[in-house]
């Protein structure tokens, strides 16, 4: 399916993310953000979640709550709070556990 530009009349190129899908224009600053029906709910892989949050160091001077890991059972975990999707969506939690030897990444 060929997209032209509202603004300038050229063909505007597809561009694939892994949270997004959207056609640019290559001539001027046109985006045309396409909200993907499946992708919209699926929720990020968890190796997907250090790149959401900018890579391991997004975990420095993060706040600790009483969280259980899931894996280990230590009953504290950081915590981080992401707007990865629209901003009508709400803010997903991503924790981290505390015990160094375990490090076990999950979201809410
Ligand atoms: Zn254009
Ligand atoms: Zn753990």
């Amino acid at each position: 399916m060929l997209m032209f530009c509202p603004t300038c009349g050229n063909i505007l190129i597809a561009e694939e993310g892994i949270h997004y899908y959207r056609f640019v224009c290559c001539t001027c600053p046109y985006t045309h953000n396409i909200k993907r029906k499946l992708s919209s709910r699926m929720y990020p892989k968890l190796k997907e979640i250090d790149d959401v949050l900018g890579g391991s160091s997004a975990w420095e001077n993060v706040n600790s709550m009483e969280e259980t890991c899931p894996k280990c059972g230590n009953k504290k975990a950081f915590f981080l709070q992401i707007q990865t999707r629209s901003a009508d969506e709400p803010m997903t939690t991503f924790y981290k556990c505390v015990d160094v030897k375990c490090a076990h990444r999950w979201k809410d």
